[in-house]
């Protein structure tokens, strides 16, 4: 589904990415971890050219969208991401937050995509919060809604930012248990977290970013059992 061929980010004379050679398949769940600053979220914006890579490769479903000629919009609708910040549009209801792209890009109708939203809604236990606003919502609602809203345009893929960084502890749990809903069902997803009970339940290949490299990924079992890099070992020495 995703391809990365020798991935390089460099700002100024910082190495972000130092060429990352990665398949995604189908059906995977990619569990990313590794030290604050190691490029992560870079990598995983690159993914979807949120950053525009200095050089290599990315290809998604077949395509090198990193080819200028390549429609990088309509690809882009393909692949869902949830930020950390949750980043929903303050002005909008809840509605209107996960029916404007289904409508502005897709073109859906806004009957059906507002029926579509409340299935969403529903399926998440929140049909009541349909009109509320942002910030009526807790850390949790809002994570909940910022996934159900990428949800809502089919993508093949999502990509996740530490989704739970931001919330207080109590409401992870309920965004943790969403995400293993979606992987349940199938959806291929890449994670960027530090919830390593999550890493162990859900991923089906765990992938230590250091310094721009992926120096270490594995099974989830093998991974935590026995890592090898001694860079993993001292960063798993810190947050098991
Ligand atoms: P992580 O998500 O693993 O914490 P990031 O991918 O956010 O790491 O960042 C990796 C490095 O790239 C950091 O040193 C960060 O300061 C740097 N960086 C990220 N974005 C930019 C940018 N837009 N300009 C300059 N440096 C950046
Ligand atoms: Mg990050």
């Amino acid at each position: 589904m995703i391809e990365t061929k020798d991935l390089k980010k460099i700002y100024g004379d910082h190495v972000v990415l130092n060429g990352i050679n990665e398949t995604i398949q189908k059906g995977e769940k990619v569990v990313v971890v590794g030290p604050s600053g190691s490029g992560k979220s870079t990598f995983l914006r690159c993914l979807n050219l949120l950053e525009m890579p200095t050089s290599g490769e990315v290809w998604f479903e077949g395509n090198n969208i990193t080819d200028p000629k390549c429609d990088i919009n309509k690809l882009r609708q393909k692949m869902g991401m949830v930020f950390q910040q949750f980043n929903l549009f303050p002005h909008l209801s809840v509605k209107e937050n996960i029916t404007l792209a289904p409508i502005k890009l897709l073109g859906m109708k806004k009957e059906e995509a507002d029926k579509k939203a409340i299935e969403l809604l529903t399926r998440i236990g929140l049909q009541d919060k349909a009109d509320a606003y942002p910030n009526q919502l807790s850390g949790g609602q809002k994570q909940r809604i910022a996934i159900i809203r990428a949800l809502a345009m089919n993508p093949d893929v999502m990509l996740f930012d530490e989704p739970t960084s931001a919330l207080d502890p109590e409401m992870v749990g309920e965004v943790l248990e969403l995400m293993k809903e979606l992987a349940d069902a199938g959806m291929t997803m890449v994670v960027v977290t530090h919830e390593m009970g999550f890493a162990r339940e859900v991923a089906t290949r765990v992938m230590f970013i250091d310094e721009g490299q992926v120096k270490e990924q594995n099974t989830p079992e093998e991974f935590f059992r026995n890592p090898q890099n001694p860079r993993l070992k001292d960063f798993l020495s810190k947050v098991l």
